[in-house]
């Protein structure tokens, strides 16, 4: 996918999510969106950064890249805690969006995977594609948030907790 198709994605995301984490739709919705919408879309620009150096949809996009992310204690704390979440759905996207798909275990491997639902990145059809794959995310956020709580990994729930903390 390309840059305008991750913005769009990052942007649809953000909002969306603002309403999953708080359905009321009154300021402590739009607080959210607020909070999660900068860090989300810079994650979602961070994997094409490989465009310009290193091997693309490859150094960047990977599974050990997003570990990182997800993991990395300086994310605790602020709302750069979100960053993961951008660089996740930017793999989302060029997985299930694009028709070269991405190397998930580089270095481990060069294998680049994706999923036949692709289309090429200049595709008329890209931007719908990114608005399904969009809609598509945000269904398997509100399981996982209203539903399945228990399989969010512990650095999410806590993410979770302090942002329901901060708009409450
Ligand atoms: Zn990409």
């Amino acid at each position: 996918m390309n840059k305008r198709g991750h913005v769009l994605n990052a942007v649809l995301l953000s909002i969306g999510l603002g309403y999953v984490l708080d359905p009321s739709g009154d300021v402590s919705t739009f607080a959210t969106i607020a909070e999660v919408f900068l860090p989300v879309v810079l994650g979602a620009l961070f994997p094409d950064v490989d465009t310009a150096f290193g091997k693309h949809r490859k150094t960047l996009h990977n599974l050990p890249v997003l570990l990182l992310f997800l993991a990395h204690p300086i994310y605790h704390g602020g709302n750069l805690q979100w960053v993961w979440l951008g660089v996740l759905t930017h793999y989302v996207l060029d997985y299930l969006g694009s028709r070269r798909g991405i190397a998930l275990f580089y270095p481990l491997s060069d294998t680049e995977y994706g999923f036949p639902s692709g289309v090429t990145t200049s595709s008329d059809r890209a931007e719908i594609v990114t608005v399904a794959i969009t809609v598509f995310e945000l269904a398997a956020i509100a399981v996982l948030v209203h539903v399945l709580p228990q399989y969010l990994p512990p650095e999410v729930t806590r993410a979770l907790a302090e942002s329901t903390a901060l708009v409450a």
